[in-house]
């Protein structure tokens, strides 16, 4: 099951192990959850994380009328006759009401933490990669509107990939501008080499194209002025980069 197919499930599972999920919202997340093994996985931890707190928590008298309100309440409306008011039953017939009312509170709390932290990590990545290629892709304009900048044809080594690279040769700033890169394989990362005039190769960076079948913008840092180079070269390497090529090439260019 893919992660953007997860996307809408995902965010209500918490609600779902603490049977606040509206019934609508009930029945496709438990049709969901027949089929992913990942949403499943996810639920029992937030139920376990329900389950710890339950046990970890005093044993307190309860306030007169709780265990009838509460008992009432999981009872509720057809929202609770699911998988879940078993669970909860079962749990709930282990521990003292005191304890569940305040249980009640406080995985409400942390599911909604942990919820909102997973989401703000995504954002927080979506952020970053967002900056990368705004930045990215003002360096080219910028080197588009300079005097003296030279645009070299990219020579692709796969199908379907075209590019220019704009170069600066008094600078040690270039951008290398890709059409249909395909995204590299899970773990993998590109990496662009400088080639010097004795042959050797300095790294230049890595990137990840972001989309599928759209243009790639890649600043290129080099540690000397670009005349010193005679042209550059993409290979397929581990994430984290290599010390020197060792993936394929996908692409050169000649200054
Ligand atoms: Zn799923």
């Amino acid at each position: 099951m893919s992660r953007e197919e997860c996307t809408p499930y995902r965010e209500n599972l918490a609600a779902y192990a603490l049977g606040a999920l509206d019934m609508e919202d009930v029945q496709a997340l438990e049709t969901h959850l027949q089929r992913c093994a990942g949403c499943r996985a996810e639920l029992a931890d937030y139920r376990a994380i329900g389950e710890g707190l339950l046990a970890a928590l005093p044993r307190r008298d309860p306030p007169a009328g709780l265990k009838r309100r509460l008992a009432a309440r999981l009872r509720g409306s057809g929202a609770r006759r699911s998988g879940f008011s078993m669970w909860w039953s079962r749990v709930v017939g282990r521990v003292a009401w005191g304890q569940v009312a305040t249980a009640v509170a406080f995985v409400l709390l942390v599911a909604a933490n942990l919820l909102s932290l997973v989401q703000m990590r995504e954002l927080q990545h979506q952020q970053a990669v967002l900056v990368e290629r705004v930045e990215s892709e003002q360096v080219a304009i910028a080197m588009l509107a300079y005097p003296g900048i030279q645009s070299v044809p990219v020579r692709p080594d796969i199908e379907g990939v075209a590019g220019q690279m704009l170069v600066d040769p008094d600078g040690r700033i270039a951008t290398l501008i890709l059409w249909n890169m395909p995204r590299p394989r899970q773990g993998e990362v590109y990496q662009a080499w400088l080639i010097d005039e004795q042959g050797g190769r300095v790294s230049g960076g890595l990137f990840t194209p972001q989309e599928e079948g759209t243009f790639t913008v890649v600043v290129v840092a080099a540690p000397d002025p670009l005349e010193k180079f005679t042209g550059l070269g993409v290979t397929v390497e581990p994430q984290g980069g290599s010390p020197a090529p060792t993936g394929p090439r996908l692409l050169s260019v000649d200054f």
